[in-house]
């Protein structure tokens, strides 16, 4: 069975998407930590990450730093953090979180509640600072 991010990649479910290839997708997490929290995924289903062969998995990376130059232009922070985790969707994505201090990024944190509007200008800005 496709995991649930397989479905947004099919457009069998919707999402806020804000940079896409051929082989990977970013799309704001529905239930962010931060305004502008964004997950990187590989557009073909690998459940863990350190499971992905070499090449993806650089490109991967690579993607998802284009992604958090972008991030890092249109929303206030000190930094963009990095975390992968995994444990609640079994295909391998990179959390993108917009950061002021180590406690923006603690994902047992309650996560903001925002309006599809609000989700919408946030990709959009997102994604039309990408390079
Ligand atoms: P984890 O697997 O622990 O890294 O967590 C999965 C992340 O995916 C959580 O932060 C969820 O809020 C996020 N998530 C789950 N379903 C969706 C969805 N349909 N669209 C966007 N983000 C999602």
């Amino acid at each position: 069975m496709p995991s649930i991010f397989s479905k947004i990649v099919s457009g069998e479910i919707p999402s806020y998407k804000v940079a896409e290839d051929d082989r990977f997708l970013a799309f704001l997490d529905i239930n962010p930590l931060a305004k502008g929290h964004t997950l990187v995924i590989p557009k073909k289903e690998t459940d863990y990450i350190f499971d992905i062969e070499d090449d993806e998995y650089k490109e991967l990376f690579l993607f998802a730093k284009k992604v958090a130059k972008s991030i890092g232009k249109c929303i206030q922070c000190e930094r963009v953090g990095v975390a992968v985790i995994g444990l609640e969707v079994a295909h391998a994505h990179i959390h993108l979180i917009p950061i002021n201090g180590i406690y923006d990024i603690d994902f047992s944190k309650p996560k903001l509640k925002l309006s599809q509007e609000e989700f919408q200008m946030i990709a959009q800005r997102i994604a039309s600072k990408i390079e």
